[in-house]
């Protein structure tokens, strides 16, 4: 099959690259470069079954293509934040140029959509059934509302024109390839462990994320989009929940490192915890986690050594 990521030279969109390549199709990677990079694509462009477009999903766009994953967003903080209006525009209108594609082309289409949708969940681990709690106005907002609002445009575009939807929730997802300025919790830390830096917790450090490696993550992906029974929304993530100082910890136990653990301003709408309930991807998709956080930071602190030259 001939493929189109966008965020495709990011950190998931390019291992989902990889992975695409490995199972034998044609891919299209397009991407404005914000966040990604080319150093994560730079071993397939010789490749004759891959094809780098630099371009904004916001502006239209025309392939021949038969699947279509939408991954293109800011996904850290500081990154979204940087630009917000930016942001949504790139949920919103990303979104509709993805969909007007796949009704014209009759391709099936994916969005990367986030746990984010769930803002500061008041119903614990979060089920795909919950509708969230979610502030319009805040800092973080242009994110989370971007995200619900590529959903809504997703199912009103299968109910309204029949097309091919699937839909994942992705909650907190880590692994080599993400930026060494990321501003993420996974990457601060032990970019500050390495380099001998405070770790620096935000707040009382109690609330807490569920940590997937990105290859568990890449695979709930491709079981979602090569099946036939749910559209979703579908929750693909890690139950396994840490709080922000366990998470601190565990980074401490594996770096040989004199850092010390700080603590700063909590950010505001700083979501107190998170988990996913993922029976439905077990159920439908046949799908669970395999890589344990304790086992997946290795990898990644190996590659942040690298990446950092140290
Ligand atoms: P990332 O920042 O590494 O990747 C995003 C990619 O999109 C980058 O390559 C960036 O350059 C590109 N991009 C941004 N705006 C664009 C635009 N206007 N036009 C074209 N390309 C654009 O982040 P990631 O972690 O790989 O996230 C990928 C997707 O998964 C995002 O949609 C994100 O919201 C979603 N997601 C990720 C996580 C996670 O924990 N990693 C969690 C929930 C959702
Ligand atoms: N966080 C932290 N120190 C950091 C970066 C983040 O304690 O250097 C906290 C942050 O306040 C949040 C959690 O880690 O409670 C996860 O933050 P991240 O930005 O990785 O993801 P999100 O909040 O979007 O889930």
């Amino acid at each position: 099959m001939r493929v189109l990521v966008t965020g495709g030279a990011g950190f998931l969109g390019s291992h989902l690259c990889d992975r695409l390549l490995e199972d034998g199709h044609e891919v299209i990677c397009l991407d404005n470069l914000f966040t990604g990079r080319k150093r994560n694509i730079v071993h397939l462009l010789g490749n004759p079954y891959f094809e780098f477009v630099r371009h904004d999903v916001i502006d239209p766009f025309k392939f021949e293509v038969d699947w279509i994953f939408n991954l293109a967003c800011p996904a850290s903080p500081p990154h979204y934040q940087y630009n917000p209006i930016k942001t949504i525009k790139t949920s919103v209108v990303g979104s509709i140029n993805c969909l007007g594609l796949a009704k014209r082309v009759g391709a099936r289409v994916f969005q990367a959509s986030t746990s984010e949708v769930y803002g500061d969940p008041e119903q614990h681990p979060q089920p795909e059934s919950y509708w969230g709690n979610v502030n319009t106005t805040g800092l973080r907002s242009c994110y989370d509302e971007g995200k619900r609002c590529a959903e809504t445009l997703f199912f009103d575009y299968h109910r309204q024109n029949g097309v091919d939807i699937r839909v994942v929730r992705i909650f907190n997802t880590y692994g080599p390839r993400m930026l060494a300025n990321d501003g993420r919790v996974v990457s601060n830390f032990i970019v500050q462990a390495l380099k001998g830096e405070d770790i620096t917790v935000y707040g009382d450090g109690q609330q807490t994320r569920s940590f997937c490696y990105f290859s568990d993550l890449i695979e709930g992906f491709m079981r979602l989009m090569s099946q036939d029974e749910i559209t979703g929304p579908v929750n693909i993530g890690n139950p396994g929940e840490f709080t922000m100082l366990e998470l601190a910890e565990n980074v401490l136990k594996l770096v040989d490192t004199k850092s010390k653990i700080v603590h700063r301003d909590l950010p505001s709408d700083d979501p107190k915890q998170r988990q996913p309930d993922i029976s439905l991807a077990k159920a439908k998709l046949g799908w669970e986690p395999k890589v344990p956080l304790a086992e997946g930071l290795k990898p990644t602190i190996d590659y942040f050594r690298k990446d950092l030259g140290l």
